[in-house]
């Protein structure tokens, strides 16, 4: 989380030095108006910068993956970017109206309207011509703010079902190319030579683009694969479902820990599911193991048939368990068990001699899982410790420092409720384990 907490932080920094630099020297006369243009500004700049970041992410770029971490965390910050883009835009819309609801309420006198000339004379002809378009650009950027504030409340209220936040999450692309046009107006056309422009121009290059990929539903299409499904294996007491599919020779392949899109029926789309078996391109075969979380998956086990069309998007995340360490500590609760299950696999066919104790952690556990399980540990030399609520009790840091006394010099991955999860790795750093030696994928995208 770490990298994804810095990135966040240097871009909301990086914006607000670039937009100092290009401010100074502050205007001789601060009053009501040349403050509140000064933040009308500094507000679209942070703005229209974390929605372009967040739209560079929504195509799933390797290197993006690469760089912070997982899509899983990938996903995180484009949140936080959401989030943070509507709170600066509507502070940036009362900035925008403030004075005129000021004269209106009587409270000061309207300002004298100006045309911007300040400086850079050079740009009298692009200035001419940005000016000609304010009107149209403020408008413009009126409404899309309405709906933008409607589309990124949509996706951040959980009530609102996945699949209506999926189908009117992509609108906002068409939002955010407004709002670069808004951007490119009422910018100070002065800052465009400077390096806050060539940033933020950047920024809003790869935003467009990214947004046209969208439109056009390109994103992750080099990424999709076809497969057909060659067994399905049901346990009902656990509302789990285990599909194995044989994919087309486009697959490139996974690391065991990473996930897929998949989309088992065209008409719900895809959804996130680990990879739960190594890779093995001879069989060219992969299994997904769904629990019924939700109004699709609980409804997955009628669905699903032997010789069903389905579509792989993938692989994405950095879930991988490459740390170079020679002792590992594994956490899978409930269905976050997927993700070791493939490494499991992968560790049976090549060996690395790495010490391994997994924990995991479910209120109940059908026999037939047990078993398959207990297979899978045996053939990877794994040491399971299987913690049942109601027979075990809930696991802790204190107790699992108290079970496995070599703890700290063990790498961590867990996979599982986020709570769970940050319970755990505040106890064990706060006993010393490096931050960076916690790992911990993310089952929750919204
Ligand atoms: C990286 C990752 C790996 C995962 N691996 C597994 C796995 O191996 N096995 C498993 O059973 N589950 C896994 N999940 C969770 C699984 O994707 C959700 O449980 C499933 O999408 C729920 O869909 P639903 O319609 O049944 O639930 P809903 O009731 O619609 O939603 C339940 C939760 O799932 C999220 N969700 C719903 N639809 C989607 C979607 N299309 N894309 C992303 N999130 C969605 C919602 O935000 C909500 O938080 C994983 C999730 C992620 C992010």
């Amino acid at each position: 989380m770490k990298t994804i907490k810095t990135s966040f932080w240097a871009l909301l920094f990086g914006l607000s030095l670039l937009w100092l630099a290009t401010s100074l020297p502050l205007p001789e006369t601060l009053n009501v108006i040349t403050i509140r243009n000064l933040l009308m500004q500094y507000s679209g700049v942070l703005a229209i910068g974390a929605m372009s970041v967040a739209m560079i992410q929504a195509a799933r770029w390797g290197w993006v993956d690469r760089w912070l971490n997982g899509l899983d965390k990938s996903y995180r910050l484009h949140k936080w970017l959401g989030i943070t883009a509507l709170v600066v835009a509507v502070a940036h819309w009362v900035f925008a109206n403030g004075p005129k609801w000021a004269v209106s309420l009587g409270l000061m006198e309207a300002p004298e309207r100006r045309r911007p000339t300040g400086d850079a004379p050079e740009l009298g002809a692009i200035r001419e011509f940005l000016n000609s378009q304010r009107g149209t650009a403020e408008m413009l950027g009126e409404w899309a703010f309405y709906a933008a504030v409607v589309l990124i409340a949509a996706a951040l209220i959980k009530r609102i079902p996945y699949r209506f936040f999926a189908s009117t999450h992509t609108l906002l692309a068409v939002v955010y190319l407004v709002l670069v046009f808004h951007g490119i107006v009422l910018l100070d056309v002065g800052a465009w030579t400077q390096p806050l422009g060539i940033v933020v121009a950047l920024l809003m290059a790869g935003g467009v683009v990214t947004a046209v990929l969208a439109l056009t539903r390109q994103i992750g299409r080099r990424r999709r694969v076809g497969g057909k499904i060659t067994s399905v294996l049901k346990i009902p007491s656990m509302k789990v479902t285990e599909a194995e599919i044989t994919l087309d020779a486009a697959w490139p392949g996974h690391k065991a820990g990473q996930f897929a899109f998949v989309s088992f029926d065209r008409k719900e789309g895809k959804h996130p599911f680990t990879i739960a078996s190594a890779w093995d391109p001879a069989t060219r075969s992969i299994t997904f193991i769904s629990k019924g979380l939700g109004d699709y998956t609980e409804r997955l086990p009628e669905k699903l048939a032997v010789g069903d069309e389905v579509t792989v998007e993938g692989p994405y995340g950095r879930f991988t368990f490459e740390d170079g360490k020679d002792r590992q500590i594994w956490i899978g609760a409930g269905i976050g068990i997927t993700p070791f299950i493939a490494r499991l696999k992968h560790m049976a066919a090549t060996p690395d001699g790495r010490q391994v104790d997994l924990f995991h952690c479910v209120p109940e556990i059908a026999p037939e899982a047990r078993d398959l399980l207990a297979r899978d540990v045996a053939a990877a030399d794994v040491d399971l410790h299987l913690m049942i609520d109601s027979r075990d009790g809930l696991l802790t840091g204190a107790r699992l420092r108290e079970m496995l006394p070599d703890w700290a010099s063990a790498s961590i991955w867990f996979c599982g409720p986020a709570a769970f999860g940050a319970a755990l790795r505040k106890d064990l750093i706060a006993h010393g384990l490096r931050s960076g030696a916690f790992h911990q994928e993310l089952f929750n995208m919204r």
